[in-house]
């Protein structure tokens, strides 16, 4: 069997906290309980939210945590012409549309329905406005430069896949099973976004491809979104990694920690004067 290939993917919005320094670190524990090699990818497709400083915070917040990844560190910015030839393969196979809704519009349009149906993060279920455009409307439109995301054909994509899709999930100690995936709950997904020719499920489906990942290492609040990467690693081809999605580091009020809420980075803890040890006994890696 070839060697087990992981990788800890952070997006540099922000300095990394405790809940990244937990992922970070259950990815390490696993590659080495699996013998297994460790990867570091930064998701930096958000380029306006990245920021060098971020990126070099996290080289520095890891490396002064102990750990250390194979090279080279992949940058998803450095790789927008393959998610781009991606986009467009998908899009040749009308499996993708373009959809010009702006979010008001779409906010709109659901607010008219009777009955709204939600993804497993809790947004609306894109009405499908843009799915019924015919071509020469498309067209005129593309030519205007209207700006405009790529959406998954949902209906389109299901046809072409065998029932049921799976997902293989491992435990710690790598023991697999294999889970029924449900793709529909998402709806039309946005496959490309306005700004940049991917979203995070293309890259991330491309680039644990690319990297030859084996097992996928994240936290549960990606599970569901599990459902979606198998669908697009099925449509592209590509192989689909073993999955293990850990619990969540919580704030005091129970709400998983995030850069947006302000939660406190491991640089700010660094600067108090705590010792890398000690966050690491704090989570559970004495
Ligand atoms: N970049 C994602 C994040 O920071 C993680 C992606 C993944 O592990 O699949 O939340």
């Amino acid at each position: 069997m070839s060697r087990p290939v992981l990788r800890f993917a952070p997006s540099p919005n922000g300095r990394l906290h405790l809940g990244h320094a937990f992922s970070a670190l259950t990815n390490a524990r696993i590659a080495e309980d699996l013998g297994g090699q460790l990867l570091l990818r930064v998701e930096d497709i958000d380029l306006g939210r990245t920021r060098p400083e971020f990126v070099q915070g996290l080289f520095d917040d890891l490396a002064w945590l102990g750990l250390r990844f194979e090279s080279p560190v992949r940058r998803q910015s450095e790789h927008f012409s393959a998610y781009a030839r991606a986009r467009d393969a998908l899009a040749a196979r009308k499996l993708l549309y373009p959809c010009f809704c702006s979010r008001g519009r779409i906010a709109a349009t659901v607010a008219e329905c009777e009955t709204v149906t939600r993804d497993p993060d809790g947004a609306p279920l894109y009405p499908g406005t843009c799915r019924v455009l015919s071509g020469d409307e498309v067209l005129a439109r593309i030519e205007a430069g209207a700006p405009h995301t790529w959406r998954l054909d949902s209906a389109a994509a299901l046809a072409e896949v065998p029932a049921p899709l799976a997902i293989r999930r491992f435990a710690p100690d790598g023991v697999e099973e294999t889970i029924p995936a449900d793709p529909a709950r998402w709806g039309d997904a946005v496959i490309a976004r306005r700004d940049v020719p991917t979203s995070y499920h293309l890259a991330v489906v491309w680039d644990d491809a690319e990297q030859g990942i084996s097992h996928v290492v994240r936290g549960q609040d990606l599970e569901a979104a599990t459902d979606l990467h198998v669908l697009l690693q099925h449509l592209l081809g590509l192989p689909s990694p073993a999955y293990h999605h850990h619990g969540l580091i919580r704030d005091e009020t129970g709400d998983k920690l995030a850069k947006s809420k302000g939660s406190e980075s491991l640089a700010d803890l660094r600067a108090s004067g705590v010792a890398p040890d000690a966050i690491r006994a704090m989570l559970g890696f004495a």
